[in-house]
């Protein structure tokens, strides 16, 4: 069996072209947490994709075993039902956090930032890993610096309404800081700025998601306030690249990972309109409090010291997006023929 195993193996490595700089000298085993995720279900293919020993830890409080399923069998993959919230004794190389109540619907009152972030570093220190944080563009509040460098500490307001996603991620980021400092952990953050793309929750609250699935439902699209608010929206691949380069690199950062390309959210509702339905309906709806009023990122860091730059621009990664929703949302229906 192991001869079978280990061939197998092989074939599905030569069948696989890797990219280019991105080989891993050994192959690592890497926990990645969150995993079942949008973002880590993505970055574990490609991780499986380049012979690492991939361990998935997910609570699938908005991941799903879906995303994953196509590796489950696979001797290289293994995935563990978990709360990072509790303590877990694992071997591993590298360490990807991910692991985070993401959406507006569901950060709220929720430990995972702070205690989940700890024990993972606890983990770290213990068996000597590499660990990547995923922050968040939102650790700079509703900025008064436009656009957003590394440098800029911030305008968060403590007390808000998203200040646990907020302030959960900038306790992240000084945690890893202080574990870096402290314990000698070899740590790395980035901060992702808004990401689309396949998988992506269909009901989780985010504007892409949501502007995608009401335009394919033939639903009105919900612009919140007036819709001159802005963000930058990267597309998933890009993004995976990034962590990726960020992980095998030798700077700590924080590094923001997004694509400077700037849409009020009017001009993205367009977008979806001519991606999917010229004439769907746009309400307009009352904005949720402390909206950041506009975002987007200087990425000049990432581009000097990682070779780093996203490739797939809103209008050609848009149509990838909808064609998932739309197997998601009606494949399986038309199948039963209702
Ligand atoms: P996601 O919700 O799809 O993924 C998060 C995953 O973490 C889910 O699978 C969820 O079930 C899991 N999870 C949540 N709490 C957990 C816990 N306590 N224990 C174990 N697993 C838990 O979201 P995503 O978009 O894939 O985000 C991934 C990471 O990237 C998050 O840390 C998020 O903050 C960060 N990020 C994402 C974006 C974006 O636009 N997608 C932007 C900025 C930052
Ligand atoms: N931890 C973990 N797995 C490990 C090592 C630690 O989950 O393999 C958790 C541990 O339970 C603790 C946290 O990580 O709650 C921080 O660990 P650390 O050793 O840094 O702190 P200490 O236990 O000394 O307070
Ligand atoms: N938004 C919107 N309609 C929606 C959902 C969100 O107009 O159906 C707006 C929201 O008010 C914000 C922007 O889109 O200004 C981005 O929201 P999202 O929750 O996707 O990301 P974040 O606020 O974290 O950047």
């Amino acid at each position: 069996t192991r001869r079978v195993l280990l061939e197998e193996r092989q074939e599905r490595r030569q069948r696989v072209p890797l990219s280019v700089g991105l080989k891993s000298k050994k192959n690592k085993r890497v926990l990645v947490t969150g995993g079942a995720g949008f973002v880590g279900s993505h970055l574990v293919d490609r991780l499986i994709e380049r012979g690492d020993n991939v361990i998935v830890i997910d609570n699938y409080f908005t991941g799903r075993k879906e995303n994953v399923i196509h590796h489950i069998g696979n001797p290289n993959f293994e995935l563990i039902r978990h709360d990072v919230v509790e303590p877990i004794l694992l071997e591993v190389d590298q360490i990807y956090h991910l692991a985070c109540p993401a959406s507006p619907v569901h950060y709220k009152f929720n430990p995972t930032n702070v205690v989940g972030t700890l024990n993972m570093l606890g983990l770290a220190k213990r068996v000597g890993a590499r660990f990547l944080l995923t922050s968040t563009s939102e650790v700079y509040g509703d900025p008064l610096q436009h656009p957003q460098a590394e440098t800029y500490w911030g305008n968060v307001n403590p007390i808000g309404v998203r200040s646990c996603y907020d302030e959960g991620k900038r306790v992240a980021e000084t945690l890893a800081m202080d574990y870096h400092r402290g314990a000698g952990i070899e740590v790395r953050i980035a901060r992702i700025f808004n990401t689309y793309g396949p998988r992506m929750c269909l009901d989780d609250g985010r504007v892409v998601s949501n502007f995608v699935a009401q335009a394919l439902r033939k639903d009105p699209l919900t612009v919140y306030g007036d819709g001159k608010q802005t963000r930058s929206f990267q597309y998933v691949s890009d993004l995976v690249e990034g962590l990726m380069r960020l992980m095998e690199g030798e700077h700590v950062g924080p590094f923001n990972l997004g694509n400077p390309g700037e849409f009020t959210m009017l001009e993205l509702a367009q977008v979806v309109q001519e991606t999917i339905d010229p004439n769907a309906k746009i309400e307009f709806r009352p904005n949720t409090e402390d909206d950041p009023h506009k975002r987007k990122p200087d990425i000049s860091k990432a581009k000097e010291l990682l070779g780093w730059q996203p490739s797939v621009s809103l209008r050609q990664g848009l149509p990838l997006m909808v064609s998932d929703f739309r197997l998601r949302l009606f494949g399986d229906s038309k199948i039963n023929g209702d």
